[in-house]
């Protein structure tokens, strides 16, 4: 049994339930249950707090876990991080008031920040030689400086919204996060032999979403140029169509290349493009 810890509700749970599902576990959490297992893949969870998550995987209460790389780096636990997965991306960044100009970090020397990251953030001013007084809280960091409590916060930030209703703006970004998949260092064989097989299913289901199915039609004589704008997995699928002289291309195609090899397509005569999502892909 693989004992995974999930944030019991928060920024990460909905796209972490989400991964899971896609991956085929199924399972039932009940309204305020702190536990639940899967009735299909041999795997618990625990569903706790954020904070609390790199603590239980290292200690092996926990065997795996999803979390943001913020609060990994910030709890400095001796973990594996086996796959970063894409969601929850935000950035942990210094704001200053929004009415007072900018002119380096150092005018941060001597001076309060609030934040609830004390560890990232010092180890970033001593990188930089700077000295500050870090002032450590555990939640609406942003108002800290119109309270008198800091001149100046570090925080998490996604679009920046936040900062500005607070009358801050942001200034410098210390460290980029997103949700990652942590493992216990210590894993026996068996509990590796399912993370494996978690890890596989986690980097179809990414294949999947980086990729689309794209179905088209092209007269005959195109097959091959449009073949070369098309590297597919292997090679492109060709069938005929019912019409003589023309058939269909069937191949897939990597997300960020998407929009400039439609363009090519079209330029080469092909006719009739579909673009498909696809749920998985087995590399
Ligand atoms: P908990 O109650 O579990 O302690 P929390 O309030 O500490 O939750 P959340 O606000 O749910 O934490 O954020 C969890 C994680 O999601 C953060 O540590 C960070 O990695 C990421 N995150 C935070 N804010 C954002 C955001 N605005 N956009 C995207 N991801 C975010
Ligand atoms: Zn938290």
């Amino acid at each position: 049994m693989l004992r995974i810890a999930v944030q019991k509700s928060g920024r990460l749970s909905e796209d972490s339930f989400r991964l899971i599902k896609e991956c085929g576990i199924h399972f039932n959490n009940g309204v305020g249950k702190l536990k639940a297992s899967s009735h299909n893949f041999p795997m618990e969870f625990l569903l706790l707090r954020d904070d609390d998550i790199p603590g239980y995987v290292a200690d092996g209460v926990a065997d795996v876990g999803i979390v943001g790389l913020n609060v990994v780096e910030e709890k400095e636990k001796d973990l594996d991080i086996v796959v970063k997965l894409g969601f929850s991306k935000c950035r942990l960044s210094l704001a200053i008031p929004r009415n007072e100009e900018y002119e380096g970090l150092k005018m941060l020397e001597g001076k309060s920040i609030a934040t609830s990251y004390p560890k990232i953030l010092g180890s970033y001013l001593k990188k930089n030689g700077i000295s500050s007084d870090i002032h450590e809280i555990s939640g609406s960091v942003e108002i800290a400086p119109s309270i008198g409590l800091a001149d100046a916060v570090c925080d998490i930030v996604s679009s920046g919204s936040t900062l500005l209703s607070n009358g801050l703006k942001e200034v410098e970004t210390i460290f980029t996060s997103e949700a990652v998949l942590v493992a216990h260092k210590g894993l026996g064989a068996e509990k590796k032999k399912l993370l494996e097989q978690l890890l596989f299913r986690i980097r179809s289901v990414q294949n999947g979403s980086n990729n689309k199915y794209i179905l088209l039609n092209a007269p005959n004589h195109k097959i091959e140029e449009i073949a070369s704008l098309l590297p597919g997995m292997r090679s492109p699928t060709v069938l005929p169509l019912a019409t003589e002289g023309w058939s269909s291309i069937h191949s897939v195609i990597n997300e960020d290349r998407f929009w400039e090899i439609i363009e090519k397509l079209k330029e080469a005569g092909a006719e009739g493009i579909l673009v498909v999502p696809i749920e998985k892909m087995i590399l």
